[in-house]
């Protein structure tokens, strides 16, 4: 997950901002690339590649390739008005945006959902923005062993949330729209639907290492960090190993 904090301060986006509103009214998609510079190449939901090389397979034996979608964060089903708002614009990969979101955007407490930019800050959405939201608020890593020999890095409710509580409901429901985490399966096949399995285990095997090496304060790290900044491979989730927001799961017995 990508912490996208500051995007609409920088003087690229409010230069695409004038051109917006001036020359090119309602085109969100010209803010697609902002977005994906800000996250390398990454949806800001579950990190997989948007850059067109990865893959995947239906239940109808269909290979699709994963592709980047620039979306209303409040879906215009519900919100008509915030079509043409910028805040209101989210980069997503097509399957969190198409196969899971869709035009799904539940609220905490009251149902009575905004009409106006000025009321959505009474608003108390379920589902994480990471424009908006502090990421490392509401959720933690954890770097799962399981007992059938496999290997997933899921995404947990931070601890430090209260059960019930608005941040540890908008975390719980994320992680279940998004399907990224409390994964029971290990089925490879149309796994989407049910949980990220190939993502979720790509990832773990992407960063396990960098981040024992972080916990355990290993002389390997200085080397795993060079060799990390060589590639153009760029995770979100290297904050929260950074800032030793993880845990690491071994089955017992
Ligand atoms: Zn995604």
């Amino acid at each position: 997950m990508r912490d996208m904090r500051g995007l609409r301060e920088s003087d690229a986006y409010k230069s695409t901002l004038e051109h917006f509103k001036n020359i090119d009214p309602c085109q969100h998609n010209v803010f697609k690339n902002l977005h994906i510079e800000r996250t390398d190449s990454r949806c800001p939901i579950c990190e997989c590649l948007i850059d067109g090389s990865l893959f995947r397979q239906n239940n109808k034996n269909k290979i699709t390739a994963i592709s980047a979608t620039i979306d209303h964060f409040r879906p215009i089903e519900h919100y008509p008005n915030f079509k043409c708002e910028d805040k209101n614009y989210l980069l997503l990969c097509s399957d969190c945006n198409n196969v899971l979101k869709k035009s799904l955007f539940p609220l905490y407490g009251s149902r009575t959902r905004a009409t106006t930019i000025s009321d959505i800050s009474i608003e108390k959405p379920l589902l994480v923005n990471p424009i908006d939201d502090n990421i490392e608020e509401l959720f933690t890593l954890l770097f799962i062993f399981r007992p059938d020999g496999s290997r997933i890095l899921e995404v947990a409710i931070h601890p430090a949330l209260v059960e019930g509580s608005y941040f540890y409901e908008k975390a719980k429901t994320s992680i279940e729209i998004f399907k990224l985490g409390e994964c029971y399966t290990t089925d490879t096949k149309d796994n989407v639907q049910v949980c990220r399995i190939d993502i979720l285990r790509k990832h773990f095997e992407d960063l396990y290492k960098i981040a024992l090496a972080f916990r355990n304060h290993s002389s390997e790290l200085r080397v795993l960090l060079q060799e990390y900044k060589k590639t153009e491979n760029k995770h979100g989730f290297m904050k929260f190993i950074k800032n030793n927001n993880f845990k690491i799961i071994i089955p017992q017995g």
